[in-house]
């Protein structure tokens, strides 16, 4: 069998990409995944998505002993979504829980104290849940979309009275997978609290909400010189700075960070912007 080939997709690509082509195969879950190595550290100091596609796929076969790279999907720390094993294949993800599911391993550590997730590939994680979900689908429920770490090691789930009361980690049954502080916790109740509805407000807006109107506010730098980066946070590199008073047309503010092209991902600090 010849090895898959990765593809890696922006976000907006991945959901062109993803509309556009059908599968044949029954997916009845998606599963969400860390995948504590690589973390953060590795992506920030490589930050290529290839090699490190390459890197886990070496350590599934050669450590692993599968045939290919386990999961369907990766979400990087910058927001980029690789389809990795085909989506018509069955992942290796939950040893006895692989058929019907699609593997999403989103690179990072999120156990408490560990990584902070970035907004890019929070937004990313969101936007694929919702988009597999309304492909195939599935709801943000605990039946559909699921955490490694309800399963024990044979592939049969927790009872939720177990996750709930974190009887699961105490008693080291399993994993933490995907992270004690992943969308706020690794519980059944964190997923409906913290993660369903984010999903579910995707879901509604990817369906043909209308897009909300475009409002520019024109900003003025209050600082000597101001860092125009590629995303929302200082781990993104610096594309161009503007010295200090100059007026910036602001497209979308978000997570203290403000957008100020209308069609490129050039993002400055709020903190640094007055009215
Ligand atoms: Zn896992």
């Amino acid at each position: 069998m010849p090895l898959s080939t990765f593809h890696v997709y922006s976000p907006a690509e991945f959901t062109n990409w993803i509309r556009s082509t059908a599968f044949t195969r029954n997916i009845t879950f998606i599963q969400n995944h860390h995948t504590f190595l690589p973390s953060y550290q590795n992506f920030n100091n490589h930050a290529d998505h290839l090699f490190w596609l390459e890197s886990m796929r070496s350590v599934h076969i050669n450590e692993r002993h599968w045939a290919d790279i386990g999961q369907n999907i990766t979400i990087f720390p910058d927001g980029f979504i690789a389809v990795c094993r085909p989506i018509d294949k069955t992942p290796a993800g939950i040893f006895g829980a692989n058929t019907g599911a699609i593997c999403i391993e989103n690179m990072g550590d999120f156990d408490i104290g560990k990584d902070v997730m970035t907004p890019a590939q929070r937004d990313s994680i969101i936007l694929t849940n919702a988009l597999l979900c309304i492909k195939f689908d599935l709801r943000p429920n605990i039946a559909q979309v699921v955490y490694h770490h309800w399963f024990d090691r044979a592939g049969k789930r927790f009872t939720a009275q177990q996750i709930n009361s974190g009887a699961v980690t105490q008693q080291q049954l399993q994993k933490t997978c995907p992270g004690t502080a992943f969308f706020g916790g690794n519980t059944i109740i964190d997923a409906e609290a913290n993660f369903y509805p984010l999903i579910n407000t995707k879901i509604n807006a990817l369906n043909g909400a209308p897009a909300p109107p475009v409002n520019i506010t024109h900003k003025k730098v209050n600082t000597t010189t101001l860092n125009v980066r590629s995303g929302r946070g200082t781990q993104f590199g610096i594309v161009r700075k503007i010295p200090g008073n100059t007026i910036v047309e602001v497209f979308e503010e978000k997570d203290g960070w403000s957008r100020i092209s209308s069609d490129k991902e050039e993002w400055v600090s709020s903190t640094f912007l007055s009215l």
